[in-house]
């Protein structure tokens, strides 16, 4: 018989967001496989848990897990916050254990992501978690371009020393969009800060914390009356850009394709 692997959910900021679940089975498993042991020994202290700990991140190889769930041994996977395998360790290890037919029981829990979104005000019925961003500026913009079209929310992670050029970015990308930032969830300093997409980096005061970013999806084009960008694109041209230019502006301004622009104007030409 081979073990189960527990993915097990633990608090991201508030301690109370434990649940007595996690709890009874962190007790309960035979080791507890933790992303950064020191961090989740201070979880474990505080919740009298006194269960066997090996590190597990990305660096290590899932192969010395499965081989103790090979053996039986049930292991719990745990994240230094909220869910494992949601932006941290621990879908390669589920992965290779699924592959072996071993067991994988969810014990859920606080996420960041969702907790961001449920309080934003924005479309939650579908929605894109992006997680974080590429670090190289070339995928980046490459991501962004591609995100830019989705109709549904998005949802982005982001870490404080990056957060003012990532607005900015998104910002450039998306135009004007609402948003909402969602800081220190769970926390104390828990805030949420809307405002239009173009305005959300000046309203940061403090870019300390964590934050999740969210994003209200891309106007469908079918729901962009033609008239409201023909006028738009008449009065360009009549300050004098040339048609092309005023195109692209507005393609840009209004989340449309440049074809669907084109298309639109040359009907009224
Ligand atoms: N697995 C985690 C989850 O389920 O939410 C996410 C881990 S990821 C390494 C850490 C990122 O999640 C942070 O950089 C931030 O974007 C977001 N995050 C985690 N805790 C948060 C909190 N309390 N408030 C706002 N964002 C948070």
């Amino acid at each position: 018989m081979t073990g189960t692997l527990y993915l097990v959910a633990t608090p991201i900021g508030n301690l109370d967001d434990m649940t007595f679940r996690a709890v009874k089975i962190l007790r309960e498993v035979d080791v507890i496989a933790a992303e950064d042991t020191r961090h989740t020994r201070k979880l474990l202290a505080h919740f009298e848990i006194h269960t066997p700990l090996i590190r597990y991140d990305e660096f290590i190889d899932a192969d010395k897990i499965l081989q103790l769930l090979r053996e039986g041994k049930n292991i719990a996977c745990v994240s230094d916050a909220g869910i494992p395998a949601i932006s941290d360790p621990g879908s390669n290890l589920v992965k290779a254990a699924v592959a072996e037919n071993i067991a994988v029981c969810p014990i859920p829990g606080a996420n960041a992501a969702l907790s961001a979104l449920i309080c934003s005000g924005l479309d939650t019925t579908r929605f894109t978690f992006a997680g974080f961003l590429p670090k190289s500026a070339k995928n980046r913009k490459e991501i962004l371009a591609e995100l830019a079209n989705h109709t549904e929310t998005l949802i982005f992670y982001e870490a404080p020393h990056r957060i003012k050029n990532i607005l900015a970015e998104l910002a450039e990308t998306f135009g004007s969009r609402r948003a909402v930032l969602a800081r220190e969830l769970t926390k104390i300093h828990e805030e949420f800060i809307r405002a239009d997409l173009t305005e959300l980096a000046e309203k940061l005061a403090e870019p300390r914390g964590e934050f999740v970013i969210v994003v209200e999806g891309a106007t469908a084009p079918s729901e962009i009356p033609a008239e409201n960008f023909l006028d738009a694109y008449k009065n360009l041209v009549a300050a004098g850009l040339d048609k092309k230019s005023a195109m692209r502006e507005i393609a840009k301004k209004f989340n449309l394709s440049r074809r669907e622009v084109y298309n639109a104007v040359v009907n009224i030409e």
